[in-house]
């Protein structure tokens, strides 16, 4: 799949955006009971909101509130919801409520010496809107290109992290394979040799 270099950028924003929330979400058929506490929010106070911009390179932020901190929460868990639809149907119903509540106004531009692309959000656009409407249109492609299930949620048995799974052939299935996929490789290892010498 050939994803524009803005798309990509914009993927992995919504993918960082979603890993910030404090809990990642449970295997689906794993224990419920006796969680214990997560990880802190990664969207904490303003501070970590501005960090999270920087890190993104989002232009145009301006001065962040409270507000821009909730706002952006309340859209990380939209965009969770987008990476935990079952189908491509559910998924294009979230992106749309969430791409039209932002207000887009698709821009071509060619700023700081990059190739001509699009930019969604609206000139004055808050952060949360602009997250909204960039990072819901490089869902979209994902959607239109029909390649839903390649948004996905890491199989390790007690991360859930977000992640799309950009492979040929669409075999993801952890984070990341230095941490996750390599956690999980030791243990199917040791069970074997657990096994052999029994
Ligand atoms: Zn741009
Ligand atoms: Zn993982």
């Amino acid at each position: 799949m050939l994803i524009p270099h803005d798309t990509r950028i914009a993927l992995d924003t919504v993918v960082d955006l979603v890993n910030t929330a404090p809990e990642s979400e449970p295997p689906e058929d794993g224990p419920t009971d006796g969680l214990v506490d997560g990880p802190e929010d990664g969207l904490a106070d303003l501070p970590a909101l501005y960090a999270f911009a920087e890190r993104h390179h989002i232009s145009g932020v301006g001065t962040l509130g409270e507000k821009d901190l909730e706002a952006v929460r309340a859209v990380r868990s939209r965009f969770a919801e987008v990476f935990a639809a079952p189908d491509a149907r559910s998924a294009a119903d979230l992106v749309n409520r969430l791409v039209a509540a932002a207000g887009t106004t698709p821009q071509l531009t060619d700023h700081d010496g990059y190739d001509w692309h699009v930019h969604y959000f609206a000139p004055d656009a808050s952060l949360s809107d602009h997250l909204a409407a960039d990072c819901g249109m490089a869902l979209a492609f994902i959607i239109v290109a029909g390649e839903q299930e390649r948004l996905r949620r890491c199989e390790a048995p007690d991360c859930g992290r977000a992640f799309v799974d950009l492979s040929r052939n669409r075999s993801r299935r952890y984070c990341s394979s230095r941490t996750c996929g390599n956690r999980l490789h030791v243990a199917a290892y040791r069970a074997r040799r657990r096994e052999a010498g029994s």
